[in-house]
């Protein structure tokens, strides 16, 4: 039974009370039609929803079967509007772009089968309306929808609130009808200010009047009904109706979901370039680090840290003997390279005399001419074309480059002016010119001969082509003829011992003529020469850090002789390129990650003012508060999950790209593969952003006042 007692309800209107209940005391029966009356504005909603739960009163207490439902938590209170009462509105409250079906569910309460709700639908003639959008149903239809709702959900107590009120007369009836016959199984109150028709139905009339009540009763009560065992269970409907608000909007989902899905997209690509890239460098060494030499040449270097910055546009003298260093290959030094065992091979270069005359009797530049760490060298580097690799002093091979082109330069010294086979180069020959051959004595000064044919003739030392080599990765473009050291030191050997060292050895002038001093003269004459350059070959990265160790062992105790580390360079290029890659990505990041928070909550807040009504509709169905908040989090987790998509497939799109663009770059491949569980780990961090933005608005929707959201006010 449900009693009010005492039950006092005032509005603050600017500094006055106004009055609205005055301490009514009233008492319903279980099963029972009461028509409430009193004219407009005079409480009689107020009333309604005060018994609803939707309204608190100001003083005095509610009773329902022994309970007082006034000192309810606010999760009774949600199982008190869920289980035990219902309301029907005057202008319906029915979500318009639902259908009939799904509004009825809205009210489901698991006490009745879906057998229970046909039996229903087909008892209020909607059955065939069932699919129909509520929003294209006549008002007695509507009306009729909302009756269903109601006892959807199976309640002791039916709350109308002028049910009859927007319908025509014979609607109004046939709306009565209905209420009437549910009113044998429960209580059924009605407010209206239809005296007629509460003459006809009710069972007893409550008139309000300048909030105080008063009895008149009618009829009498009517039969026993049977107790159903009910649970509240909204879930299944929160997922239904959040699905429904977001396909509703379909554009806006999208537009969120991409905007949102570029703050994926660029943290993925900023966690998965940077998982992959120093994997990348690391293997990039390791695979270049044979190519690289480390190099040590003579020659001075520039301590360039160590020079006076100027201040004060004050001009700086750079004493070079203070801050240059000159690097001197010593025969010790050579010895002491040689004895490293981590070394695979040495190049060297020679800065002699090397005349080079070709078969066809022209001279070649001798840049051209590169000696060859070793023949093994070549089969870790080099496709051979065509031919074979080098097996004595006397053979070179053909370095073409990744186009297979040759300088015109050196086919034209060969007579070959057209495009050729690989087969019309192989065997061709050349020859070095030594000093005796080369120099001829004019006086007290040697001269250069310039009889290319006969000192073809006459040297000694020939090369022959016999392949025809390609790197295997492009590292230099510039074309060689590669031999090997021996033919140098043979030279060397043989230049030693020829007249024009002996009579430079002997004479107190420059026997060429030229202002080199002697030293330097008999140097480039090939006299006990050293190699001017040394490049240091190592196979992997592990021996290239012992090798580094005991060139600075080497340098701390003799004379110190800088090293340069080529490849060392090349990466920190590299690892350049990344970081500025990472660092725009991350500021990327930064950015499309606030906005997307920015959208989630600003969306979220228009969405729970556009769904203000259904919010309240669906509270005075029993919806709890944390129902409501979980249907805002839901729609923004959904909205989240179709940005994964979205962002998965345009990282799917983009990764090859941007692996072009890298690689073109910095002819590094593959650097950016897509790691799913990273993908997944920026997701849910994602996610996590999306639920705390959409957080306050979702709160602010649970919080809510129900009757305010239901009327709008
Ligand atoms: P009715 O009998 O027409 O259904 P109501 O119960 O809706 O009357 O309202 C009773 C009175 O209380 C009216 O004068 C109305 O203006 C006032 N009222 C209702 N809600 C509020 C509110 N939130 N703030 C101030 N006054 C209110
Ligand atoms: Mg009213």
């Amino acid at each position: 039974m449900l009693k009010l007692k005492n039950v006092c309800k005032y509005y603050k209107i600017d500094k006055d009370k106004k009055i609205i209940l005055d301490n009514i005391t009233l008492d319903f029966r279980d099963r029972e039609l009461v028509f409430i009356l009193g004219a407009s504005g005079s409480g009689k909603s107020t009333l309604l929803n005060i018994i609803g739960g939707n309204l608190s009163c100001d003083s005095g207490e509610i009773w329902l079967d022994g309970e007082c439902i006034t000192n309810y938590s606010d999760s009774e209170l949600d199982d008190y509007r869920s289980n035990v009462v219902s309301n029907i509105f005057q202008d319906y409250n029915l979500i318009d772009y639902m259908t009939v079906y799904d509004n009825i569910m809205l009210g489901f309460n698991d006490g009745l089968s879906k057998l229970d709700i046909d039996r229903l639908l087909k008892g209020l003639h909607i059955y065939d309306k069932r699919h129909m959008l509520v929003s294209r149903l006549s008002g007695g239809e509507k009306q009729r929808v909302a009756i269903a709702r109601t006892l959807a959900s199976n309640p002791d107590i039916i709350l109308a609130d002028e049910p009859t009120g927007a319908l025509d007369y014979a609607t109004g009836i046939a709306i009565m009808e209905i209420l009437k016959r549910i009113s044998y199984s429960r209580l059924v109150i009605v407010v209206s200010h239809d005296n007629y028709l509460a003459s006809r139905y009710a069972t007893r009339i409550i008139n309000i009047k300048d909030g105080k009540c008063n009895y008149e009763e009618l009829h009498g009560n009517h039969m026993i009904k049977s107790n159903l065992i009910k649970k509240n269970n909204k879930r299944i409907m929160i997922i239904k109706l959040a699905i429904k608000n977001l396909w509703l909007k379909k554009i806006r989902t999208i537009f969120t979901a991409f905007a949102i899905s570029l703050g994926i997209i660029s943290m993925s690509l900023v966690v998965n370039l940077y998982s992959n890239f120093n994997g990348e460098i690391d293997e990039l060494e390791s695979n270049i680090v044979s190519v690289f030499p480390i190099t040590i040449s003579n020659g001075e270097y520039l301590n360039d840290e160590a020079v006076e910055e100027s201040k004060n546009d004050k001009i700086i003298i750079k004493d070079k003997n203070k801050y240059a260093y000159t690097n001197k290959i010593s025969t010790k030094y050579l010895e002491y390279l040689q004895s490293i065992k981590e070394i695979s091979y040495f190049s060297y270069h020679y800065d002699i005399s090397l005349p080079l005359i070709s078969d066809s009797y022209k001279t070649i530049d001798n840049k051209y001419l590169k000696i060859l760490p070793s023949t093994q060298y070549i089969d870790d580097n080099y496709d051979i074309l065509y031919g074979r690799n080098i097996s004595t002093e006397n053979e070179i091979l053909l370095k073409v480059d990744i186009n297979n082109n040759v300088d015109s330069e050196i086919l034209n010294s060969f007579n070959i002016n057209t495009d050729i086979n690989y087969v019309s180069v192989v065997g061709r020959k050349i020859k070095i010119i030594a000093n005796d051959d080369y120099y001829i004595k004019n006086g007290n000064y040697y001269v250069v001969s310039n009889d290319n044919n006969s000192m073809y003739q006459k040297s000694i030392i020939e090369l022959t082509i016999v392949g025809i080599i390609r790197e295997k990765e492009e590292n230099d473009n510039n074309n060689y003829l590669y031999c090997l050291e021996g033919i140098i030191t043979s030279l060397i050997e043989l230049n030693s011992r020829s007249n024009i060292v002996k009579d430079e050895l002997h004479s107190d002038y420059n026997v060429l003529g030229n202002n080199l001093d002697r030293d330097k003269l008999l140097a480039y004459l090939g006299y006990q020469t050293l190699p001017n350059m040394i490049n240091i070959y190592v196979d992997n990265l592990e021996n290239k850090d012992k090798v580094i160790k005991k060139l600075d062992e080497y340098n701390a105790q003799n004379d110190k002789l800088i090293y340069v580390d080529t490849m060392a360079g090349a990466i920190d290029i590299v690892r350049q390129f990344i970081m500025m890659i990472t660092i725009v990505l991350v500021l990327f990041s930064i950015v499309t990650i606030t906005i997307s928070s920015l959208m989630t909550g600003i969306l979220t807040n228009i969405r729970v003012l556009e769904q203000k009504k259904a919010i309240g509709i669906f509270r005075s169905l029993g919806a709890s508060k944390s129902n409501i908040r979980q249907l805002f989090n839901l729609e923004n987790m959904f909205i989240g999950t179709i940005s994964l998509i979205i962002g998965i497939l345009i990282i799917n799109l983009i990764d090859q790209p941007i692996n072009n663009i890298i690689d073109n770059y910095m002819g590094i491949g593959n650097i950016f593969v897509i790691r799913y569980d990273l993908v997944f780990l920026v997701f849910i961090i994602n996610m996590l952003i999306i639920k705390i933005s959409g957080l306050i608005p979702a709160i602010k929707a649970s919080q809510m006042d129900i009757v305010k959201c239901i009327y709008n006010r």
